[in-house]
């Protein structure tokens, strides 16, 4: 399963800056996850509250920024589309879309506890 050993990693890294910091309780992580990256953000809380009991972070909150892919035309942009479907063709004109974004999947805040202080 994607999302278990995802959780994982973000737990081995999130206890790195703990550790660096100095800091005794992970209370809350945020993680950027993109549309294209398979994850999915319900299954990655689930497995993340599954890999930190017994761990520092136990009971600390996930939070998962969902970052949705973007279909360009090069003559007229960004192009509308409705979650979850693709265009083949530029609507206005024709021209092959490419894609941009949406594969992000990055650790963007570590929040701890230092002797009882928020940080
Ligand atoms: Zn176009």
């Amino acid at each position: 399963m994607h999302e278990a050993s995802l959780a994982l990693e973000l737990l081995k890294i999130t206890q790195g800056v703990l550790a660096e910091h100095g800091g005794s309780r992970i209370l809350r992580v945020k993680v950027a996850v993109g549309e294209l990256s398979a994850v999915e953000p319900e299954l990655l809380r689930y497995a993340w509250e599954a890999v930190t009991l017994e761990s520092p972070a136990q009971g600390s909150v996930l939070e998962v920024e969902f970052f949705p892919a973007r279909q360009v035309c090069p003559t007229c942009g960004p192009v509308q589309r409705s979650p979850g479907s693709w265009l083949p063709l530029c609507v206005s004109c024709g021209a092959p879309l490419r894609v941009e974004g949406g594969d992000e999947l990055d650790l963007l805040e570590v929040e701890f506890d230092v002797n009882g202080e928020k940080s």
